[in-house]
């Protein structure tokens, strides 16, 4: 038999570990206190992960215990997601701003057994706790023990004095690299949350195509603002591509609105930052209203939901250029990334391939089902449901009673991603909607991103969601929540006129209201279901242009 020469090497978390505090000793972990950074060395993120590997294994976990997080951006988050793999348990990050059936629920389901929260939302777990019988001990981190009051039977500890004086080395277990590293939940927009288990292989891998040029290009001279928050899909894998490659992480904790972000900016200045559309929307209101020079980021990526063209123009004009990628909490998340190809220089059309959702990479296994359950061309028109398929892309949802490859999620062994999409003969992904999102008025497709991002085009409008809603002559329309900048632009006969120049007189909205914000989801995208509930309540006041 003729075979390769090569040695195995397990892909685990304890490698990135060890690795990163040897060889990155001068790269840290960041995190802003609302004035200034408190730093935590790459080498110190090490020791402590270390210790609190110690302290985990005297409050009783082993092997793929759930130990969970409830925690923002910050360094002892950093070293949760060091330790808790490396030992062979199963790092469980929880979404902060679930409602609390949610995350009772999802604390249930994944049996955590251990629980680290911030002291900040520790009165908001607290409230949970009555009714997850499971967890044994909680551990404060950021503040004093007493910030939780939890009920019999739960151990309270704080983070300092647990792990004081513990050795800082540990002996980490020798894993499988296919073994259970991190879970995570979907953020469950429609129906209940699932979970997603990745492992130390997914990650790594994962973690290589984050740091790649078609990836997100991040290296040792990198300080990331890592906005995406680490219990949304691993902070899009920037906590472990950071140990890969030695990139500083700026962590912005608690403080998440326009003003702080900025501030962090102008003290630290990262060379790249991550966040979802809704996050830059914020920034870039602000600095209308107080300029500040922010071209120390050579690049941003924003991806989570789509967006808008003109988004990418006004950042274009910052000096800040906007790379679009597309992904799922499925997908860990790196699905695509749109970077233009090579010879495309100028600037027009290169930005037409900008905002696409980009090209797949060679592990991402990519096609296009047409309601017929046909696989479709990539001629750049035909628009089908998109499925992926590779090492990073989950094959089935957690369930106690074993993982679950449900057939509307799963198609032979291919994730069902829910995103209608078009891919051109070159490979650029285009997402046309949401399956459940799209709108069809008179037997017709409109697509709700698109009409969004054409009424968000006008620069007098700062945010706009698009719903269908029932229609009587047509089955469904489209209707627009909009956030206005100047009240005065809250005029249904002048916004329609701007449509009217762009896209076919049919797919005009006729019904609008106009209010202060978008509901968001608890990732910060558009809750059009939300949207949805509270228009068929009659929440709004909706101007219908044909009465006028
Ligand atoms: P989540 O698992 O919460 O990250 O949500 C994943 C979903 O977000 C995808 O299935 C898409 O519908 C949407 N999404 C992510 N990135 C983009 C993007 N760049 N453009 C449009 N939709 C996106």
């Amino acid at each position: 038999m003729f075979a390769s020469t090569m040695q195995e090497g397990e892909l685990t978390i304890a490698r990135l570990v060890e690795y990163s505090r040897r060889v990155f000793p001068e790269a840290k972990v960041t995190t802003w206190t609302g004035t200034e950074s408190r730093d935590m060395s790459f080498s110190e993120v090490g020791d402590k992960a270390a210790q609190l590997a110690h302290a985990l294994t005297e409050l009783g976990v082993t092997r793929t215990d759930r130990v969970a997080t409830f925690m923002w951006n910050n360094n002892e988050h950093q070293v949760a997601y060091a330790g808790v793999p490396a030992m062979g348990a199963v790092l469980h990050t929880l979404n902060l701003r679930l409602s609390p059936e949610q995350a009772v629920f999802i604390i249930n389901q994944a049996d955590d057994r251990v629980i680290l929260v911030d002291a900040s939302v520790a009165p908001l777990l607290a409230r949970y706790l009555p009714g997850t019988p499971n967890v044994r001990h909680v551990i404060v981190v950021n503040g004093p023990k007493e910030a939780l009051s939890a009920p019999e039977g739960i151990a309270v500890h704080g983070f300092d004095e647990l792990i004081a004086g513990r050795p800082t080395t540990f002996e980490w277990p020798v894993l499988d690299e296919r073994d259970p590293a991190v879970m995570c939940y979907t953020s469950g927009t429609t129906g209940d949350p699932k979970g997603v288990v990745y492992s130390h292989r997914s990650i790594w891998l994962h973690s290589m195509q984050v740091n790649s040029t078609s990836g997100m290009s991040l290296g040792n001279s990198d300080s990331v603002l890592a906005i995406v928050p680490m219990f949304h899909v691993m902070s899009w894998g920037l906590p472990f591509a950071a140990m890969m490659a030695g990139i500083t992480l700026v962590m912005p904790d608690r403080f998440l609105q326009p003003e702080p972000l900025l501030a962090i900016m102008a003290a630290e200045k990262p060379t790249f930052a991550a966040a979802v559309p809704t996050i830059w929307q914020g920034v870039a209101a602000r600095l209308e209203a107080a300029p500040q020079d922010i071209s120390h980021l050579r690049e941003v990526v924003v991806g989570g939901a789509a967006v808008p063209p003109s988004m990418i123009r006004t950042f274009d004009g910052y000096g800040v250029p906007i790379t679009h990628a597309w992904g799922m909490t499925e997908t860990s998340p790196l699905g695509s990334v749109s970077r233009p190809p090579f010879g495309v220089d100028d600037p027009d059309e290169a930005f037409a391939y900008r905002v696409t959702q980009g090209r797949f990479p060679p592990s991402v296994q990519a096609r296009l089902i047409g309601d017929d359950g046909a696989e479709l061309p990539w001629d750049g028109v035909s628009s089908g449901e998109l499925e992926v398929r590779g090492p990073w892309i989950t094959g089935a949802y957690y369930s106690p009673e074993g993982n679950v490859s449900d057939p509307s999620k799963f198609h032979d062994g291919w994730l069902r991603t829910g995103d209608v999409s078009s891919i051109s003969p070159d490979g650029f992904m285009t997402i046309r909607d949401r399956t459940k999102d799209m709108i069809k008025t008179g037997g017709e497709w409109i697509s709700s991103v698109e009409l969004e991002n054409t009424v968000m085009s006008n620069p007098t409008v700062a945010e706009a969601a698009v719903v269908g809603v029932p229609d009587e002559k047509w089955d469904e329309r489209p209707f627009v929540l909009a956030v206005v900048k100047d009240p005065a632009d809250a005029d249904v006969a002048r916004q329609r006129a701007f449509l009217f120049e762009r896209i076919p007189r049919w797919q005009v909205p006729e019904r609008w209201a106009f209010v202060s914000e978008v509901p968001k989801t608890s990732v910060g995208k558009f809750d059009k279901k939300v949207v949805r509930a509270q228009y068929a309540e009659g929440a709004y006041e909706v101007i219908d242009a044909r009465e006028a």
